[in-house]
Order: C-alpha cells, then structure tokens, then sequence
C-alpha cells in the first residue's frame, strides 16, 4: 500500500465541506436517500474525497434499498479497511480508506451475490471519477 497520509483535523477542514468533514473525519452518517450518489448510476470509479484513493467501482454498486451507497466489494482489497465499532450498542464492522483513514461506513453480511457483504457507504465520503464516453447525457 501506498504512504499513509496523516493531516490534522484544521488540514482536512480546509478542504472538506463541513458534510464531508463530519462523515470521513468523525465517523458520522448521512441521512439515507440524501446523498449525492445513493441513486447515481453513472459509471466510474469512486474515489476517497479526502484523499482521492480508488475505492468503489459502479460495476460492483447495487441498490439495496438501504438509502445509501452500496456495493459488494471494494475496487482493491488493500484500499480499504476494516474496523471494530462497538458504538450504538451494536457490533459492527466499520469500513475505512487505508491511505486516510477515513470513515466510510460499515460492511454488512447481508449482501447479494457474489460476495454475500454489502459495503453501505457514505456519498460524503466518496468523489465519482466517470468513465468518458460511456454514457451520453
Ligand atoms: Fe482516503
């Protein structure tokens, strides 16, 4: 894996929206069905908005009705981490940036096939890099 980045919380505040800021730096959610890419179907690459490491491809995102961003699986294994969260009196598994650490939500055993897992992930913590010429207007 790349070089960790590591900024303090005034760094990432100068080029966070205070959304973002909230979501990737204090482990926060947004409101499901709000975000920007819950119903995106446009096709790329989303990318860490902290940090703009590959994350999630639109070929592995599926609409679980959830009201957030879903997908079964990470664009890379080591681009993404995983975390204990023990908060809300529930155990589960946070997801994270490994380049940032970013929060960017949570991964669920419920997921459609192939992989069975539901990464549900904040549209604050994600930037889409389209794929040119793959969708006209
Ligand atoms: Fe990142």
């Amino acid at each position: 894996m790349k070089d960790k980045i590591s900024k303090s919380d005034a760094e990432w505040k100068e080029t966070l929206t205070p959304e973002q800021y909230a979501v990737t730096r204090q482990k926060g959610t947004e409101r499901p069905f709000a975000g920007e890419y819950n119903d995106c179907k446009e096709r790329g690459v989303y990318r860490c908005v902290c940090c703009g490491t590959d994350l999630f491809s639109s070929e592995d995102k599926f609409d679980s009705g959830s009201g957030w961003p879903s997908f079964t699986r990470p664009i890379a294994e080591e681009n993404v981490g995983n975390k204990t969260d023990a908060s809300q009196l529930m155990i589960r598994t946070e997801v994270v940036c490994r380049k940032c650490e970013a929060h960017l939500g949570h991964v669920f055993a419920d997921g459609p096939a192939p992989t069975g897992q539901r990464f549900c992930i904040n549209s604050a913590a994600l930037k889409l890099k389209k794929t040119t010429g793959q969708r006209s207007q």
